[in-house]
């Protein structure tokens, strides 16, 4: 966010602010995008670590998506993209972080958040989604999310990729165990 800070004329930080929004949010749903997941997280492992404070991250899927394109198209698609984004934005506090980890992943980062913690709001989140209900050009979609959930440990997670890898593999049990399910 250095542009914040540029003097002279305003039109001029404006720009240089837009570029900057766009540089760090994704396109399709307007959400945090990689490379905003990235440094926030490199940022809030370091002060996790330094004031030994918890630390838990979401790796969230959407189950048998492919299936949703095949049938309904690929716009239809990016509006459940969209549509799920938006209704998982709200649910996180501005001290957290929503984004979009690629395709149709998403991740949370939760600070100041354990194991028991972590799965309750995951728990939450999985039956938000499934409880909702898109319309899109006259057609009912209904999905469901998996979600593996993981706390940061300090010996075993040196770099924000051991975390995100922990997750990944709780997503995939929680996939093993028949989608729409919670695992960590
Ligand atoms: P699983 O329950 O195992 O996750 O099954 P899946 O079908 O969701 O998994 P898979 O990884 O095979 O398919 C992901 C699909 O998501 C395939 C790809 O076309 C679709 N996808 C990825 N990004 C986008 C996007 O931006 N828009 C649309 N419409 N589809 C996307
Ligand atoms: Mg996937
Ligand atoms: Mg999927």
């Amino acid at each position: 966010s250095i542009f914040k800070f540029l003097t002279g004329d305003n039109i001029e930080a404006a720009y240089y602010e837009e570029i900057f929004r766009m540089a760090v949010t994704d396109g399709l749903t307007q959400v945090a995008n990689k490379r905003q997941l990235d440094e926030y997280l490199d940022k809030e492992l370091a002060r996790a670590r330094r004031h030994n404070r918890s630390l838990a991250l979401l790796m969230i899927d959407l189950d048998h998506f492919k299936q949703v394109n095949d049938v309904h198209g690929h716009l239809t698609g990016d509006y459940v993209l969209r549509s799920i984004a938006s209704l998982l934005r709200l649910r996180v506090r501005r001290e957290e972080l929503f984004a979009r980890y690629g395709g149709e992943e998403f991740v949370v980062v939760l600070p100041e958040t354990d194991r028991a913690q972590a799965m309750e709001f995951a728990e939450t989140i999985r039956e938000l989604v499934l409880n909702h209900k898109i319309e899109f050009e006259g057609q009912q979609i209904k999905v469901t999310i998996s979600v593996g959930v993981a706390e940061l440990d300090r010996d075993k997670h040196k770099i924000p990729d051991d975390l995100i890898k922990a997750a990944d593999r709780n997503l995939y049990q929680a996939k093993n165990r028949g989608r729409n399910c919670v695992h960590g």
